[in-house]
């Protein structure tokens, strides 16, 4: 089957690199399958593989010390776990100050429903929900979380990047405010890790969370950073593993294939940022030409540079995203229409409803993710495959 991959922000074929390190631990015969908490040699060289690859990703995303990276099953876990861990140690450290109220929490509309479906239960826990403004970009700027935050405000969680229109938030910005009043700052990372630099020291935040299969790194591994001496109530416990912050005998394979994606990603940030942010103003600019097509959010003029290299986001007027993802796909071509997650396409995405697109624009969204393979004939295919099916 021949078909031109085009929705790396849903998931991205494994690397070389991922998939040498996850070899050894493939063998029937091998050495490599230790408990990395057992005290014997196998169960010993485990645990020094996996904190090489602590190692490893510590160096790639700038965090200060390698017991700040914590794997996890992936971002969606690294999400929730930052959303419930942080709050309830905020809590916990209030009660102890004779505060009975838990406090509130502060999260953007654009957030990945791995954070927004986590309110009933910070909800349920006492904690009160409150949502950060943003512009008709996306943007949600200082003076946009100054205004919702309040003494009792204990954390703030707003992405990185968005996976959808692809907007980068000032991260590092955010966090300050965030902190002036008191609160923890979490982001949700998993967009940008690969596509825009990283550095978790420089950025001032409290935890971020990754994913390594959006990175070419396997599926069902994550990471969540915590920096060090960051009030954190674990979310999985048992064992004790990680240091405490998360129980479960480690899957060190996954942890060996992420932390040679996170190097990799790290490595070709700067062809993100060049060669694939150029296709990616190309296909706009091809795109754009087509009848009825448009791009989804202009570049914000506050924030002209803010978007990820690899996203290309447009509306097709008179066509909803399922009809167009299927016909695409019959034309050899793998695009999406927001996020995988969200098939039912009577549905705008709660993204674009946020940045206040209206309904029928929201519907005929078509979303085209870059990598490094991307080539400009990829896109021009995708062009005139595109082309074909809205002119019948
Ligand atoms: N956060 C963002 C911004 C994402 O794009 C995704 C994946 O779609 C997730 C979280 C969830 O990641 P995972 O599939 O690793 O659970």
């Amino acid at each position: 089957m021949s078909y031109v991959y085009l929705d790396n922000a849903a998931t991205t074929p494994l690397c070389a690199e991922a998939i040498a390190a996850m070899a050894p631990y493939m063998d029937v015969e091998g050495e490599h399958f230790g408990n990395a908490n057992s005290l014997y040699t196998i169960g010993r060289n485990a645990f020094a593989e996996l904190e090489s690859a602590r190692e490893t990703v510590t160096r790639a995303l700038h965090a200060s010390r390698p017991d700040e990276i914590v794997f996890t099953s992936g971002a969606t876990e690294s999400d929730n776990a930052a959303l419930v861990g942080l709050s309830l140690a905020q809590m916990e450290k209030r009660r102890l100050k004779g505060k009975l109220n838990p406090g509130r929490i502060v999260v953007s509309r654009l957030e990945h429903h791995a954070v927004l479906h986590v309110e009933p239960m910070l909800k349920a826990l006492g904690f009160a929900v409150d949502f950060v403004g943003n512009d008709e970009t996306g943007l949600v700027t200082p003076a946009d979380l100054e205004a919702v935050l309040c003494e009792d405000t204990v954390l703030v969680s707003i992405m990185m990047a968005n996976n959808e229109v692809g907007i980068v938030e000032p991260v590092a910005e955010l966090a300050q405010v965030a902190h002036k009043a008191g609160a923890l700052f979490h982001t949700d990372a998993t967009q940008a890790a690969g596509k825009v630099p990283i550095d978790l020291k420089g950025m001032g935040v409290d935890a971020a969370s990754f994913s390594a299969h959006k990175i070419n790194g396997p599926k069902g591994v994550g990471v969540l950073y915590l920096k060090a001496g960051t009030p954190f109530m674990p979310y999985l416990v048992g064992g004790g593993q990680e240091r405490g912050m998360r129980s479960g005998t480690q899957n060190v394979m996954g942890a060996a294939g992420a932390a040679a994606a996170f190097k990799r990603a790290a490595e070709n940030v700067g062809v993100y940022q060049t060669r694939v942010a150029q296709l990616r103003d190309y296909a706009y600019e091809r795109l754009c030409k087509l009848p009825g097509v448009s791009r989804m959010v202009e570049a914000s003029a506050e924030n002209p540079d803010g978007y990820l290299p690899n996203i290309v986001c447009v509306s097709v007027r008179g066509w909803e995203s399922e009809s167009l993802i299927l016909r695409m796909d019959l034309a050899g071509y793998c695009v999406s229409g927001g996020s995988a997650c969200s098939s039912n396409s009577l549905d705008p995405s709660h993204v674009l409803a946020a940045m206040g697109v209206d309904r029928k624009r929201a519907l005929g969204m078509l979303r085209l993710s870059l990598s490094l393979e991307t080539t400009q004939e990829d896109i021009d295919g995708a062009v005139e495959a595109l082309g074909t099916i809205i002119s019948k």
